[in-house]
């Protein structure tokens, strides 16, 4: 998608504080962090939420589900624990239309969220 942020951040177009990258999925700080680890991460492949995922994308969110504790591993937080969201559509407040989770930690995180 030639105007998805994070489709340019995946292709390079954009910069990004990169903590993990091969060549299916992509994990980098979020700009206006909510925690003090605050790290999105997203399939290269461009698809809007939830509710566009189909069969064809379920190899590469079994691979980014399975990566997710490697890159926890990587920010240090994987054994102090840590909180996975997705935002889907407007009351969830997803801003960009390209499937990402949170990855949040560093500090005692509160719940419910509210
Ligand atoms: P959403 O509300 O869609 O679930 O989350 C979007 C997230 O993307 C927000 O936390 C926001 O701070 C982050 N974000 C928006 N634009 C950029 C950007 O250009 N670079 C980075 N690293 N994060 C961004
Ligand atoms: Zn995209």
């Amino acid at each position: 998608m030639s105007d998805c942020i994070f489709c340019k951040i995946a292709n390079k177009e954009i910069p990004s504080k990169t903590v993990y990258e091969d060549d299916k999925i992509m994990a980098f700080h979020d700009l206006n962090p909510q925690a003090p680890i605050h790290v999105l991460v997203i399939p290269k492949t461009h698809f809007e939420s939830y509710n566009d995922m189909n069969a064809e994308h379920a190899e590469v969110m079994g691979y980014l589900t399975l990566k997710l504790k490697e890159i926890a591993n990587i920010l240090g937080i994987a054994d102090s624990g840590y909180r996975v969201v997705c935002n889907c559509g407007d009351d969830a407040g997803q801003e960009v239309k390209h499937l990402h989770y949170h990855l949040l930690g560093g500090r005692n995180l509160k719940w419910p969220p509210g």
